[in-house]
């Protein structure tokens, strides 16, 4: 069984005419399926973001959330490691000339104030989906480990927590996880919690089509979503 506000997030957003969730919106749904997420609100003012930053605690990342944008560093959209309240105020009106200037057409549906991850080691998992054999869940290592090197891994959905830990093991760079070339040595427990709670979401959201996590911030202990992506289905008639 899954959380009512699971449906209430998918309901709103096909409601909005939309198929693709907002970063806010998919982050609040893996959180209900346990996955470690970074907290922010979305905001509409220089002030609401400076209150939202005391709020979280400095440094923040500001983020534009936009229904035409998914790829939100790519317009300018994205600035971490905002420390102060003349920061934020900056920042935020740096993200709003941005993409301007880049994306005129988009509408912009607010900017989502976020807790700044400390920097560590960055992986992805996502998922996509077959019409036959249902979800694929990948694991890899970010950066040119997955964009050139395309070293990731596979597995059909649902997984087992063997099943977790071999997709892990399974990849050419795993030895980065083990902390080689002085890189902090991975929670590899939360890696294979974060890999099985990804599995039970898919399984509990059938109106999922794509989920990318990209990054997932792995760390000595714990883990963190820093940016998730979901696309849903066609809403059925
Ligand atoms: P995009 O839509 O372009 O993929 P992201 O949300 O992934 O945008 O942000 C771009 C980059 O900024 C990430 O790959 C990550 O390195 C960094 N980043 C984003 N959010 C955070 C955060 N909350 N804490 C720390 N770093 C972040
Ligand atoms: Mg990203």
């Amino acid at each position: 069984m899954r959380p009512e506000r699971v449906s209430e997030i998918i309901r709103a957003a096909y409601a909005d005419k939309r198929n693709s969730l907002y970063e806010h919106e998919a982050k609040e749904l893996c959180g209900l399926f346990g996955l470690p997420v970074t907290k922010g609100s979305v905001v509409n003012s220089e002030d609401k973001a400076i209150e939202a930053a005391r709020k979280i605690g400095f440094p923040v990342v500001l983020k534009i959330v936009s229904p035409q944008i998914l790829h939100k560093s790519d317009v300018g959209g994205v600035i971490i490691n905002l420390t102060t309240e003349q920061e934020v105020r900056t920042g935020y009106n740096k993200i709003l000339s941005n993409v301007k200037e880049k994306r005129p057409d988009a509408k912009v549906e607010g900017i989502f104030v976020q807790e700044m991850a400390p920097s560590s080691t960055e992986v992805i998992v996502g998922a996509t989906k077959d019409p036959t054999f249902g979800f694929t869940v990948m694991f890899g290592i970010g950066g040119i480990f997955v964009e050139i090197l395309k070293d990731v891994s596979f597995r059909l959905v649902p997984i087992t927590r063997p099943d977790a830990i071999d997709m892990i093991h399974e990849i050419k760079s795993y030895k980065i996880l083990e902390g080689a070339r002085g890189m902090p040595k991975a929670d590899e427990s939360a890696l294979v919690d974060t890999l099985l709670s990804t599995s039970n979401m898919l399984v509990e959201c059938p109106e999922i089509k794509e989920l990318d996590m990209n990054p997932v911030l792995i760390y000595e202990k714990g883990a963190k979503v820093v940016d998730a992506r979901i696309i849903l289905e066609e809403p059925k008639a």
